[in-house]
């Protein structure tokens, strides 16, 4: 819980310095004892679902401070979150929009909304996490911006707040933010043009974090909100919100396993875990790459290092954490460490197998 604390200061004091407003997307990571603490630090929540919306608003997250996106909301989310009073809806497509619009009239309400823009900029990140391309389902095309205007228009029970983005994950390049400010610039005059006033601009998240070197731990905050300060055209009582999961949590928690058998092959050795796939399904999910290590074995003192497949217990091939990874000489009973599986871990894991659901233990 430290590294998590020492993550969350440094963002908050990052963005703070601009004014910027931080919503925690909590499908990287939604442990209840993690949503409680990033609530404490006074950040907003990004959820992707009702159960999302109302576990956020459980934690206690001001629903002043909670946004809802998605591409696929059901009738049964969006009642929920109009009921919740949400700060803004983030509409990506403008059949959404005339949905939205009819179950907040039934309900004599107002829904603000904010349009997910796809801007068409490629993130440079993993093809599977890229979502702001014009082949991605996320977002309403620019192309489609006047349909979105008339829909606007007519539609009486939504409040139009500003535009939302979101163009990928484990972004490491912050010269992919410049294009996607400029690409945020040109959309909100195209909306100032067309006579509706911006007063938020959400850039979404993506920030990506260090796999290579889990103990340093911090991601650039300072330079990511520096880039968004130098190159966004902010208006005066203009909003830039921010929503980050991944920068956030991936650093402040491990898998630990136990090393099952260990299989020496002719071409090969196998380290047998007790954890899988259904685990952390990311190497075998986008082929990320996490470090590995033997908590039981000094890689400093024991010079005997051979290489090995670390794979999970699952009947699928491609159940395998990483190949060929230079480990300590390992043996039956030993703690394997899988490094920066606090995002996108845990939440996914899956009962395949009939598995047990992997169980949380915390540091002070
Ligand atoms: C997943 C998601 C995020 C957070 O992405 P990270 O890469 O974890 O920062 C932000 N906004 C939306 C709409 C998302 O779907």
């Amino acid at each position: 819980m430290e590294v998590l604390r020492h993550t969350l200061d440094a963002c908050r004091d990052a963005s703070a310095k601009h004014g910027f407003h931080v919503h925690y997307a909590m499908k990287a990571n939604f442990n209840p004892k993690v949503l409680d603490m990033i609530q404490s630090f006074g950040f907003g929540a990004d959820c992707v679902s009702g159960n999302e919306v109302k576990a956020a608003i459980d934690h206690g997250f001001e629903k002043t401070k909670v946004v809802f996106a998605g591409v696929g909301k059901s009738d049964r989310e969006i009642n929920l979150a109009l009921d919740a009073d949400i700060f803004c809806f983030n509409v990506e497509s403008v059949q959404e929009l005339n949905i939205i619009d009819g179950l907040a009239a039934a309900k004599g309400k107002k829904a603000n909304v904010a349009i997910r823009i796809n801007p068409n900029v490629d993130a440079h990140t993993h093809h599977f996490i890229t979502t702001g391309l014009d082949e991605n389902k996320f977002g309403i095309n620019i192309w489609q911006l006047p349909d979105v205007a008339a829909a606007l228009r007519q539609c009486r029970n939504l409040q139009f707040l500003g535009i939302h983005f979101h163009i990928g994950s484990q972004i490491t390049d912050l010269e992919v933010y410049k294009s996607l400010c400029t690409r945020i610039n040109e959309m909100q005059d195209w909306f100032e043009d067309h006579g509706f006033q911006v007063k938020v601009l959400n850039t979404g998240g993506g920030l990506g974090v260090d796999y290579h070197s889990p103990d340093n731990n911090v991601a650039d905050f300072e330079n990511y909100f520096q880039v968004f300060k130098s190159f966004l055209n902010i208006k005066p009582g203009q909003e830039v919100h921010f929503e980050l999961g991944r920068a956030l949590v991936a650093q402040s928690a491990s898998l630990i396993s136990r090393v099952l058998y260990v299989k020496n092959g002719l071409k090969k050795n196998f380290l047998i875990l007790d954890a899988g796939m259904t685990e952390l399904i990311r190497p075998m999910l986008y082929q990320a790459y996490h470090q590995i290590e033997n908590l039981s074995r000094d890689s400093k003192m024991n010079t005997h290092s051979l290489k090995y497949d670390v794979v999970g217990p699952i009947c699928e091939s491609t159940d395998c954490f990483q190949k060929d990874v230079d480990l300590p000489e390992s043996f039956r009973g030993d703690l394997i460490a899988v490094r920066t599986a606090g995002a996108y871990g845990e939440v996914m894991a899956s009962g395949y197998n009939l598995r047990d659901m992997v169980g949380s233990v915390y540091s002070e």
